[in-house]
């Protein structure tokens, strides 16, 4: 018998123990990190409220209680005892039962109001049906990302058991070392941006935390065939951690199953879709720019079904002696800082991934309180010394007097915006300042997969800043649902009957004004001296966007039914710069975010940022905070302990 199975032999006895006599235990299996327990008695479980949470805690497991197969009631009957359990008002569009494990999921508008308080109506679900209640939202606005997974899954369910249940048992195998040390290999990310990949080793596991790609520099990928890393044997890796979905944190996620890696992926659930979307977006640009991609799209789909989604806050093994939690990062939707617990008490690691530490209009601002944390391994992309951004509110007042500018001008607003994050947060200072009267009511386009990145947002309101989240809770209050707020979504026709109307603000992808529908916004209303371009983003180097704000009025263009043909267009229209709505903390926003982190970490790995940025940000924290501070190059090893 291995130790695992002696191990759950025990568990059942203890909790058999703890039960009262009329409830039994047929059995106990891991699922990923949780113990799930099976029962014939699901109703007197769900009758002790108490029960769970009370063995919970006493073993120390986050714990699932299942009705046995054997005792099921018929899910026709359970149907309609169900939706009179549910209250109306909680708009139930779903109820769909699996048998193979006695779960019920119930999609609906509301889910607060199936859950019940502190999870009341869940109960009262059990003790009626017998069948364990799962909750999901319906998406307010429509999500082809969130129904494709959704659907995705569901077909694969019998596959991602088999998958958890596999990496339950590693989980909780047991210990082999008596060693202890903690080391951290960096694979890319390092006086640089973009390819961010790290490894956390210690004797006993291996993590690879985030594995992106490099804009515009698509061969240069994460050093992963050091022996560190895949160099070994791609399961030689426990688990993947994802901070969040930016393609330079996720892209080559879905390159490791091609590798042969068959462990979990552990990130927030919006981080899941998002990056299912991004990186099917990634495939499409690469095909169509004529670079082979490294990965097919059917590797995504691999990718999603080794999700293990977490929520912010919740402790959860993901190997003998490493505990994970996600906080809120403040970045895009899902971003979480990534601490790290390893060993009892041995040592604590903190990854920020990308942060923002001011609130913003979509996020409550990063978090930085901790347990304990004795390293932070921190972002710098804006840490050089003279990296400030304006205040969020003069940024906003510069953006609504460009827009009444243009507006009087009778042009109109063309904003190229990244789908994930900016432009949600753009769009929330647009709905503001119409209902407030800043700017005249006129209808704003949203075009590429900004729509589709939206209705993400939407399904997740609990990922949001505290005041829009209740906002969203509130149909007719959902400032996504903005009747100012057109999806375009019929192409060129559309396109131009927008460009023939009246004043308008366009959102568009690509962000950079690398590709995309922006190139077509630009060819309908580049020569038209009304109308203005508004930068809200990052440019980079070497992207025409950057090109157009250093001044180029001469841009290439494609013809929309030739594309191998291309033309000149002369750029008459307006272009303005507004920064401020990034997504990254500036140059103060990461000095703070140590400065008042609790507790102060010991060493601070600078990492994420130009050379200069790492190098001024870690001197800055060394002599403002007397703390250890490093600004690693790619491929070195640090230990801790
Ligand atoms: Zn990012």
């Amino acid at each position: 018998m291995s130790s695992v199975d002696k191990q759950l032999e025990q568990l059942q006895a203890e909790i058999e123990n703890e039960l009262p006599s009329d409830i039994t235990v047929s059995d106990v299996k891991y699922e990923g990190p949780e113990l799930v327990v099976y029962t014939r008695h699901p109703k007197e479980f769900a009758q002790n409220g108490d029960l769970i949470r009370k063995l919970a805690s006493k073993l120390r497991k986050r714990i699932t209680v299942r009705p046995d197969p054997d005792v099921l009631s018929d899910p026709h009957k359970a149907e309609e005892r169900i939706m009179d359990v549910i209250p109306e008002e909680a708009g139930v569009t779903d109820l769909d039962f699996h048998a193979d494990t006695g779960e019920v999921v119930i999609e609906a508008a509301k889910p607060g109001m199936v859950i019940g308080r502190h999870g009341s109506t869940l109960r009262e679900i059990t003790k009626e049906v017998g069948w364990t209640p799962e909750v999901v939202r319906t998406p307010p606005i429509e999500s082809s990302t969130v129904s494709n997974v959704r659907n995705f899954l569901k077909q694969e369910r019998e596959e991602r058991r088999d998958i958890l249940e596999r990496v339950g048992r590693q989980i909780h195998r047991e210990e082999m070392s008596k060693d202890e040390w903690v080391r951290i290999t960096t694979l890319g990310c390092c006086r640089e941006v973009g390819r961010a990949s790290f490894v956390l080793s210690t004797p006993e596991t291996r993590i690879l935390i985030d594995c992106g790609d490099k804009p515009g520099a698509e061969d240069e990928v994460p050093y992963l065939h050091v022996p560190e890393a895949l160099g070994a044997g791609a399961n030689t890796i426990d688990a993947v951690v994802l901070t969040h979905a930016h393609l330079d944190h996720s892209a080559l996620i879905p390159l490791l199953f091609k590798y042969g890696y068959d462990g979990p992926i552990y990130c927030t659930e919006p981080t899941r879709d998002l990056m299912g979307l991004l990186t099917l977006d990634y495939l499409d640009v690469a095909a169509k720019e004529g670079r082979t991609p490294p990965y097919e799209s059917e590797m995504v789909r691999e990718a999603i079904k080794h999700c293990i989604p977490l929520e912010y806050g919740d402790v959860t093994d993901i190997a003998p002696d490493v505990k994970l939690t996600f906080h809120n990062a403040g970045h895009i939707l899902g971003s979480a800082v990534s601490h790290f617990h390893i060993g009892d008490g041995l040592y604590n690691v903190a990854f920020s991934g990308d942060i923002h530490y001011k609130d913003t209009r979509l996020f409550n601002g990063a978090v930085n309180d901790f347990p304990r944390v004795e390293t932070l391994v921190l972002e710098s992309t804006y840490g050089g010394r003279n990296d400030y951004q304006t205040d969020q509110e003069d940024s906003e007042q510069s953006l609504v007097d460009i827009i009444n500018e243009t507006h009087e001008k009778g042009g109109k607003v063309v904003i190229p915006a990244f789908a994930v994050g900016r432009s949600q947060e753009i769009m929330l200072v647009l709905e503001e300042a119409m209902r407030s009267g800043k700017i005249p009511s006129m209808p704003v386009h949203l075009d590429g997969m900004i729509w589709e990145a939206t209705a993400i947002h939407t399904t997740y309101p609990e990922y949001l800043r505290d005041d829009l989240r209740d906002r969203i809770f509130h149909e007719d209050e959902n400032p996504f649902l903005a009747e100012e707020f057109n999806h375009i979504d019929g192409g060129e026709d559309e396109r131009q009957q927008v460009t023939d109307d009246g004043p308008a603000i366009i959102l568009s992808t690509s962000g950079m004004v690398t590709g995309g529908p922006i190139m077509s916004w630009l060819r309908h209303l580049g020569s038209d001296p009304e109308s203005t371009l508004v930068f809200v983003g990052y440019q980079a180097q070497g992207t025409l966007g950057r090109r157009i704000q250093t001044g180029w009025d001469e841009i290439p263009v494609s013809d929309p039914n030739d594309p191998g043909r291309s033309s000149t267009l002369a750029l008459k229209m307006d272009v303005e710069t507004v920064d401020g709505f990034s997504g990254h903390a500036d140059r103060s926003g990461l000095m703070n975010f140590v400065k008042t982190m609790n507790p102060r970490p010991e060493k601070v790995l600078c990492v994420h940022g130009d050379e200069r940025s790492v190098q001024d940000l870690s001197s800055s924290l060394y002599h403002d905070f007397n703390m250890r501070t490093f600004a690693p190059k790619n491929l070195e090893t640090f230990r801790f302990k």
